[in-house]
């Protein structure tokens, strides 16, 4: 156990945390150099073009000194994004130390702070890495002062290194050898191992990642999962080195894998602690979190015809992700679709990227909404997150809806404009906190319900693109919500309605009622499309008339090229969507519920 160490890399996205794993994955001869790709830990290929990760991967190392002494390092790679939080925080828990990266021309960033909150929480030893020295406009001087001032880190500790260049990462090796502790544990204690990952593999089942705590785990061994109270019988174990390397037992302080006959990732609960059915731990692993859908949204298939393979679709990621939950829903205007519970926005993002991508299916998604806590008049309480299930006004009694905490980190010139960007999304306190002379952390109490419309991009706008933000989730607070119903031509089109607070409901209305009337084509009668509480019209805009003959510019009788325009306009028609004697084309609802 002496020569095992297990850590974990976090950063601020695009610092080069992937890329620094790379590197040492090399210097350590993981991989032949011809099976080598950039990235290697990023799977999918929304990861490698966005640059961020959002499955971890897990790989151990083997390392030989300088002097000649064999080390196994078990690097854990960490999802870089605020949405997947409760997933850094598993992976911390398996680790006993971490890299923090911080780019050498960026300096400390909002996620940077985050993600060192959460690693001192679970007590971790940090060694922080300054990356990308090679740049031009790098300024390890000024990165180490920050290092100091806002991470509380020994800045003469901190590594200079180039993971582009490969200058350096000899001493990130020795560093985590030298000052990373190794794990402590009990070989022959009651097994406690710790579910910090898993994945699908069409040919084995569910892959578990796991880091064993205390005791001996082996081959045909059952298992017994403390918090699911599932038991499975365990087929084969290992370490993960780019492929799956069976080994007769895992034990305490190591990392690898178990294959166990698991079905879907949706069996099991990541973060639940293993032990052996026939002598049990008596307690779990502290520290358990269910995943938590914050955001919530419906998709439907641009098709109706495609929902059965929208339904595949959402099956087959599911089995790979755990977070993601769906049930049927269905929309006047759009059909059968699914109503879909997420981590944040990101992870709505991926989820609908890949089904478009990988299932090559066309989506209508409704816009975001958070989950709102209703009191009811006659004191039963009732969620809601879908304007569809929102009860009657009169029978509700009071409302919460939840908070977060947002850190946004900026250059100071940005303070002004970005204070009234909260205010302007209800931000309820903002508190300034001067990192170095002119680097300024705001922190924010704001409904989270908020930066789902028009906030991160409003944001990188103010701030071009210098601005950084991150948020927890803190608790329920009590609010005023109302349901917003937009009407074309006096008939509510359900796929529209939202979830908002009372004083946002206008700008909102107003802004889709705008879009509405720039995507529907004219009609020969005037279309009022209106947004409504109730019965009180709120916003409103209107299409005018328009007499649509296609024919008309066609001069003489060249019939053939007539049948073919109508042919044409009927194939168009075919797209849109009745409402009442309007039609809508299935862009409008793609165009409209864009959130940004
Ligand atoms: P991650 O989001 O933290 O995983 O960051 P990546 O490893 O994906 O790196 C982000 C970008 O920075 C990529 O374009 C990398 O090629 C680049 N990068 C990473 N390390 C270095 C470095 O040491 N020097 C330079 N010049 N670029 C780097
Ligand atoms: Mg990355």
């Amino acid at each position: 156990m002496k020569h095992i160490r297990n850590f974990c890399i976090i950063a601020h996205i695009d610092h080069g945390k992937s890329t620094l794993a790379d590197r040492l994955i090399q210097a350590c001869g993981g991989v032949t150099q011809r099976d080598f790709h950039d990235q290697m830990l990023d799977s999918m290929d929304i990861e490698r073009e966005r640059g961020i990760t959002i499955k971890s991967n897990t790989v151990t190392l083997a390392y030989k000194t300088a002097d000649g002494q064999e080390y196994l390092l078990n690097l854990i790679d960490t999802p870089g994004h605020v949405d997947f939080s409760h997933e850094v925080r598993r992976s911390l828990m398996a680790c006993e130390g971490a890299l923090i990266v911080v780019d050498a021309s960026q300096g400390v960033e909002a996620q940077t702070v985050a993600n060192l909150y959460l690693a001192l929480e679970y007590d971790l030893t940090l060694l922080p890495v300054i990356n990308k020295i090679d740049l031009p406009a790098a300024d390890v001087d000024r990165v180490r002062e920050e290092i100091d001032s806002d991470l509380g880190l020994d800045p003469f500790a901190a590594i200079p290194v180039s993971a582009k260049t490969g200058v350096g990462i000899d001493k990130v090796l020795a560093g985590i050898v030298d000052h990373l502790p190794p794990p402590k544990g009990d070989p022959n204690a009651p097994l406690k191992a710790l579910v910090f990952d898993a994945h699908f593999d069409k040919f084995r089942g569910v892959i578990l990642q796991c880091r064993v705590m205390e005791g001996t785990l082996k081959p045909r061994d059952v298992i017994h999962f403390m918090h699911s109270d599932h038991d499975y019988k365990v087929d084969e174990l290992g370490y993960n080195q780019f492929k799956l390397v069976p080994k007769p037992q895992l034990s305490a302080g190591e990392v690898g894998y178990i294959v166990a006959g698991v079905k879907s990732v949706q069996d099991i609960e990541i973060g639940d602690t293993i032990t052996l059915l026939d002598n049990p731990a008596s307690e779990p692993i502290p520290g358990y979190q269910e995943a938590k859908q914050v955001v919530f949204s419906s998709v439907y298939p641009m098709s109706t015809d495609e929902y059965p393979d929208l339904a595949k679709a959402l099956d087959k990621l599911a089995i790979n992700d755990a977070a993601l939950t769906y049930e049927k829903d269905s929309s006047a205007a759009l059909g059968f679709g699914f109503r879909c519970g997420f981590l944040g926005l990101l992870h709505l993002d991926v989820v609908q990227e890949r089904l478009q991508r990988e299932f090559n299916l066309g989506l209508v998604i409704s816009a975001p909404s958070v989950q709102y806590c209703l009191t009811l008049k006659d004191e039963s309480t009732l969620n809601v997150d879908n304007p569809s299930n929102w009860p009657d006004p009169s029978n509700i009694e009071s409302a919460t809806e939840p908070y977060i905490k947002a850190t946004i980190i900026i250059p100071e010139e940005f303070v002004g404009p970005v204070m009234e960007l909260c205010r302007e999304h209800r931000s309820e306190s903002q508190t300034m906190n001067y990192l170095t002379a002119d680097r300024v952390e705001i922190t924010s109490e704001m409904p989270l319900g908020e930066v789902l419309f028009e906030f991160y991009g409003k944001l990188k706008m103010i701030t071009r693109g210098y601005g950084s933000f991150d948020y927890t989730p803190i608790e329920y607070r009590p609010t005023d919500v109302v349901k917003v119903d937009i009407l074309v031509n006096k008939e509510p089109v359900d796929a529209f309605s939202y979830l908002v607070h009372r004083d946002k409901a206008r700008t909102r209305a107003l802004h889709y009622c705008e879009q509405l009337a720039e995507a529907i084509p004219r009609h020969q009668f005037k279309i009022p499309i209106q947004g409504a509480i109730g019965g009180s019209i709120i916003a409103r805009a209107t299409i005018q008339p328009y007499r649509k003959d296609v024919t008309a510019k066609l001069y003489g009788g060249d019939v053939t090229r007539k049948k073919k325009l109508l042919e044409k306009q009927k194939k168009g028609k075919a797209k849109m969507k009745q409402f009442g004697s309007v039609n809508i084309p299935q862009e409008a609802f793609v165009s409209v519920l864009r959130a940004e």
